[in-house]
């Protein structure tokens, strides 16, 4: 985290320091529902209630809007948040108005009579934050406006759009240089997810901000696991990872508006509630398809990158990449839709080299058309390349995206990708298969694509492979009985490593690098990843167990339809009326009436008085149905209470099915497989097991002397939370572990 500052040189400018940290917070407590400050929040807000310039790079799910929405709230102004897209917007304006914040949209789909309501609002001052998208703010009728009602500050969101070298140029934003002499006592406060350094400087000179304060958050989203593998068949690869996600939400994205269809349909015969969207569909039909999924009605989405922006549910659990995207902005900025509300989620991508040719073509088909200058083809092929490095790369992927991003990655093994869970299935046979791959190639000549390489060495007997005689050649047949996909893919990861070169053009070739020769002399092994390796079991990671725990599952079931219905009625996306985190606070605490349900993660004033009598009926008749007490244990913390599996409810079919398992003794590994079922589900349910029959050793999965060590350092840490006897222990055994050894410690007592 970094944080540049300089003094503010205007003594006009306010102390910010006279408004008390405390009462940052209770504003934030009474309207949110939020107990604290998230890393940079309360620097940016007080830039803004300085109105100081500013500039906030902090990654999707950050906590951005916030930091904009406190200002003009505390400061009883009126702010402007310039945002390119409308949908996005409104559903902003929909969230901020049922917290009870006065804010307002202007945009093209309003009629005038609605347009003159929110004008004499702004005009009578009640407005705190006024959203509009840049064309319509750079009207000379509307400036001359706000000039004579005043604007406090302009927060100018999704910043990199006014670069080149950015992943989303807009024209349109580059005129929001014009603002600053409009508005010399005004502040500008830039947001923006992604932004490499050279496109931060470029925010700062083209919206001419004033020594600003730089603040640049973590870029790291470590409640997502992301994986990254070859691709072979993607309809049969997302449904297996859809499968894993039932009744949750899920983002795919396809690179073709004709890709987005024929998945879709594909998910649809296999009995999966999918939908397409993409900006060839009317807008009729977009909107449906956004409505339905924001409103919990609709779990999958199959969409080109037009889907995203205007989405902001919060729990979206997984986000499939079925090729390659064009950049690492992009690929940071659409994972980033999953686990916004800071819970686990995946991110799955499947990659090929033929992607990288695919964007290849695209970006050579945009300069031919001319359409673009020089310096964005450039930049286009720039991006490509780092992002072609990513995918075929095997460098811990939090590491490689966080360092891409210009910062230092300071944990060790991240726990939550394919590298450091070390899922990346290799070809025990890599050196052999690579040697007769390349031989291959050698002795077709260095004259044919991947696809004529791989028909001979699985010995095909084609028009083509007879007319060049390639039918004679000794390694006609060499891998005969193979799979032509695998293969490729294969072929491709060879590429990648740049064990052999490629051509680029319209028909490329495959040719022999410099390190070709010394793999085929067997002086450098080789390792290559089996393709269609099955993806890991579950969504592990050790987020998962962290953030479910103390959850009553079948309670949060229960609300989740409560929240669908209610915000059917009131026509609102379902993360207005409350996100998954409070769900699972919910579904954990059980508060019993509405003064203990303010003790809840995200419940604010006016959300406790205006839904909470719904929550705590739907949670009162659960718990008599199920013979539970409301306000479960001590509702003093945030996340991970004591787990309420008193006798054995709510404990899953899985979890019942496993203790049979642990009875008789069986390993982790050896229930793993009989369920097949990933590690940290498996200790999960193991825990339970523990926890509910209470045996009277833990010696079978936990070494005694490993089991002491985790004892001794939980009795200086306590047992209330994981992390800091993790900490204490310093990393030295998995969260995993430590849990079975606290498990143990509670069922003795
Ligand atoms: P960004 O604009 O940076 O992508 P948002 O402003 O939409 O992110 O915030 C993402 C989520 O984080 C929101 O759903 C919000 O509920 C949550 N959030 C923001 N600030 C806090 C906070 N201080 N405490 C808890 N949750 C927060
Ligand atoms: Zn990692």
């Amino acid at each position: 985290m970094t944080s540049t500052s300089t003094q503010p040189s205007s003594a006009a400018r306010r102390d910010a320091r006279s408004v008390p940290t405390s009462q940052i917070l209770k504003s934030v407590e009474r309207v949110w529902g939020y107990r604290e400050l998230r890393p940079l929040q309360e620097q940016a807000i007080r830039a803004g209630l300085e109105q100081r310039d500013s500039l906030l790079v902090m990654p999707t799910g950050g906590g951005k809007s916030l930091c904009y929405q406190v200002p003009p709230l505390i400061d009883r102004r009126t702010d402007v948040v310039v945002s390119p897209l409308i949908s996005l917007m409104k559903d902003q304006v929909d969230a901020l108005k049922a917290n009870g914040y006065p804010a307002a949209a202007l945009n093209s789909t309003m009629s005038t009579e609605e347009r003159k309501a929110v004008g004499r609002s702004i005009k009578r001052g009640e407005l705190r934050l006024l959203f509009v998208a840049p064309e319509r703010l750079m009207n000379d009728g509307f400036l001359k406006f706000l000039q004579d009602v005043g604007v406090g500050g302009f927060a100018i969101d999704e910043a990199h759009c006014i670069s080149q070298w950015g992943h989303d140029f807009r024209p349109e934003y580059r005129r929001l240089a014009e603002l600053r002499s409009k508005f010399p006592e005004a502040s500008f406060h830039a947001c923006t997810a992604t932004a490499t350094q050279r496109v931060r400087a470029d925010i700062i000179e083209q919206l001419r901000l004033r020594e600003p304060n730089v603040l640049v958050g973590n870029f790291d989203r470590p409640n997502l696991i992301y994986r990254i593998v070859p691709r072979v068949d993607a309809n049969a690869q997302s449904l297996e990872v859809i499968r894993r996600h039932q009744n949750e939400a899920v983002i795919i994205y396809c690179i073709s508006r004709k890709d987005t269809e024929n998945l879709a349909g594909y998910l649809k015969a296999m009995k999966i509630d999918a939908a397409a969207y993409h900006a060839g569909m009317s807008g009729d039909d977009r909107r449906k398809v956004q409505e339905a999924f924001a409103q919990d009605r609709l779990q999958v989405v199959v969409a080109t990158v037009a889907f995203g922006m205007g989405i902001d549910r919060s729990n979206v659990r997984c986000v499939i990449h079925t090729a390659m995207p064009k950049s690492i902005e992009h690929y940071q900025q659409e994972t980033g839709r999953a686990g916004r509300d800071g819970l686990e989620a995946e991110c799955v991508m499947f990659y090929s080299l033929a992607d990288v040719m695919r964007w290849e073509r695209l970006i050579a088909q945009s300069a031919e058309q001319a359409q673009k200058p020089g310096p964005v083809i450039e930049a286009a092929t720039e991006l490509l390349g780092e992002i072609q490095r990513f995918a075929a790369g095997s460098t811990c992927r939090h590491r490689a995206l966080v360092e891409y991003f210009g910062q230092a990655y300071e944990s060790g093994d991240c726990g939550a990708c394919d590298v450091c869970l070390n899922e990346l299935d290799t070809l025990p046979d890599a050196t052999v298969v690579a040697q007769k791959i390349i031989s291959c190639v050698a002795r077709v000549g260095e004259r044919f694509g991947v696809g004529h390489v791989v028909d001979v060495l699985l010995g095909s007997k084609s028009d083509l492979i007879k007319r060049c005689k390639h039918d004679e050649l000794s390694v006609h047949g060499l891998l005969k009985g193979g799979d032509k996909k695998q293969l490729v893919s294969l072929t491709h990861q060879l590429i990648d490593q740049g064990l052999l070169s490629r051509t680029t053009g319209q028909r490329p070739v495959v040719t022999l690098s410099e390190k070709s020769k010394p793999v085929l002399r067997g002086e450098v092994p080789v390792v290559l990843v089996k393709p269609a390796a099955k993806a890991n079991a579950a969504h592990g990671g050790k987020f998962d167990s962290e953030s479910w725990e103390g959850v009553d599952r079948d309670l949060f079931e229960a609300l989740r339809q409560l929240r669908a219905e209610i915000a059917a009625e009131r026509e609102v996306p379902a993360y207005v009326i409350f996100g998954d985190g409070t769900l699972r606070d919910l579904a954990r605490k059980r508060p019993g009436s509405v003064e203990t349900m303010r003790g809840v993660w995200g419940v604010g004033e006016l959300k406790c008085k205006d839904l909470g009598p719904r929550f705590v009926e739907a949670i009162k008749a659960h718990c008599r149905a199920n013979r539970l007490d409301t306000d479960a244990g001590d509702t003093a913390a945030t996340g991970g209470g004591a787990p309420s599996s008193g006798g054995g409810k709510g404990l899953t079919a899985g979890a019942l099915a496993s203790f049979d398992h642990f009875r008789q003794g069986k390993s982790i590994e050896r229930v793993m497989q009989a369920m097949s079922r990933a590690r940290s589900t498996v200790t999960g349910y193991l825990a339970q097991f523990i926890e509910v029959e209470e045996p009277d050793s833990i010696d079978a999965w936990v070494q005694p002397e490993v089991q002491r060590e985790i004892a001794e350092a939980m009795k200086r840490a306590g047992a209330d939370y994981l992390r800091p006897i993790f900490d204490e222990l310093q990393g030295k055994y998995e969260y995993d572990t430590i849990k079975l050894v606290r498990a143990f410690a509670k069922a003795k007592v």
